[in-house]
């Protein structure tokens, strides 16, 4: 594929919860011999350090703050998840349903979202190769990136997909909370439902898992094809 000839690299993959985007952004970055940037993966860090310090969630100014505050590290291998904050690692933690449930208290803040978007931009540029996900990549940290991707499914594939991770665990309002309120609320600040201006939308609703990578790898060619 020509984009393994390149130089340089970035690839930006927005979507919602359950659409894949995650392990289909690591299959996709170690097809391309790039690194992976999972930005939920620092929302969640930061969350998991305020509800830690006992912060008041409704607070958005200590909220911020700690964000200004954190000392956060993240793996870029797609080989090693790694995620600490002040040198505790909290890689498991942060997908527990207790931060999925209140990241968006950290996600809605646009100074803590300000501070978080500033050190995605600088991994990025510290990276030849990257594959970077979330919400606003391709619109906001990445938007110029070589590719630009909306990965999207039905809400009943989402649904279906994150229920299958946890397990059984959540009941089916608990996995729709954390599904579908959580995007609901996320909606309010980035619009990561409807690609923008040059973003190719892959919809996995009917696809596998590799023929989703496959659909990914497809779109990437194309855009860097020219
Ligand atoms: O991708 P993941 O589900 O781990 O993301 C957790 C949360 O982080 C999202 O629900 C959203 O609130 C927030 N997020 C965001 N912008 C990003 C990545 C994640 O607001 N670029």
């Amino acid at each position: 594929m020509s984009t393994l000839n390149n130089d340089t690299l970035v690839i930006a993959i927005d979507g919602p919860s359950g659409s894949g985007k995650s392990s289909v952004s690591k299959a996709v970055a170690r097809e391309l011999g790039a690194v992976y940037l999972d930005t939920g993966a620092m929302y969640r860090a930061i969350t998991y350090s305020v509800l830690d310090a006992g912060t008041d969630l409704t607070d958005a100014h200590a909220i911020a703050q700690a964000v200004r505050d954190a000392q956060l590290q993240i793996s870029v291998d797609p080989d090693a998840e790694l995620v600490k904050i002040g040198g505790v690692d909290v890689t498991q933690a942060i997908r527990e349903p207790r931060i999925s449930e209140q990241v968006s208290a950290v996600a809605t803040n646009l100074d803590a979202r300000a501070e978080l978007v500033r050190r995605q931009q600088e991994i990025i540029k510290a990276n030849t190769r990257i594959v970077a996900e979330g919400r606003d990549i391709t619109t906001v940290v990445a938007p110029d990136a070589d590719a630009r991707i909306l990965l999207t499914a039905s809400e009943e594939a989402r649904l279906r997909r994150r229920g299958l991770q946890l397990g059984g665990s959540q009941n089916d309002s608990q996995l729709a909370n954390q599904v579908l309120a959580r995007d609901a609320k996320d909606s309010t600040v980035v619009n990561f439902t409807q690609a923008a201006d040059g973003v190719m939308t892959v919809d996995s609703s009917d696809l596998d898992f590799e023929q989703t990578i496959a659909a990914v790898l497809d779109a990437i060619n194309t855009a860097t094809k020219n």
